[in-house]
């Protein structure tokens, strides 16, 4: 809603009215709160997936490929810099990166991560549509855990989602592991 309140010799006040949206980030949050809380979680272990990518028809195709999949918190950022700072705050069990940010090279994003103390650890598949041999071994150099082409075929992306977040323990160290029956 987009509205003015005018005073003749006062003044005008215009105003806009947005729907409240809740933030991936505090959704993330609150599911993760959960399971710690009393150990009794009914759904499998969540997992926290960052995907920084400034392509907003990418991050909806993954919004959708994760549908059926509620227990993978989605994190996104548009800006690399903004990427960085989620991961350094929320930790995710894995990062998805495109390498062409507008504001730094994804390239600088991932030295940043595996220079960084608290997200060394945290696996980096680079999702780019570059994808010539010399700036795929480039990328592994600097230490991506894996290389996915774009456009994303879904498939191969599950297939690495499995491989460097679902068969990980999970990242809180201070909880018992699953046992080999749950
Ligand atoms: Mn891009």
């Amino acid at each position: 809603t987009i509205g003015v309140d005018t005073a003749v010799g006062k003044g005008s006040t215009f105003w806009v009215e947005l729907q409240q949206a809740e933030s991936p980030v505090h959704r993330a949050r609150g599911t993760r709160a959960t399971p710690s809380e009393d150990g009794s979680a009914t759904a499998g272990p969540s997992r926290t997936l960052l995907y920084v990518e400034d392509n907003l028809a990418n991050l909806k195709l993954l919004e959708r490929i994760l549908e059926p999949r509620p227990e993978i918190n989605l994190l996104t950022a548009m800006q690399g810099q903004v990427g960085l700072e989620l991961a350094r705050e929320h930790q995710p069990d894995l990062i998805l990166l495109d390498l062409q940010l507008p504001d730094v090279s994804g390239v600088d994003v991932l030295r940043k991560l595996k220079a960084g103390p608290t997200t060394r650890d945290i696996p980096v598949v680079v999702v780019s549509a570059d994808a010539t041999d010399g700036q795929v071994n480039r990328v592994l150099k600097e230490g991506a855990a894996a290389y996915l082409s774009k456009p994303l075929n879904v498939r191969e992306f599950l297939r690495v989602l499995e491989q460097h977040a679902d068969g990980r323990p999970s990242r809180d160290r201070d909880r018992p592991q699953r046992s080999a029956s749950a």
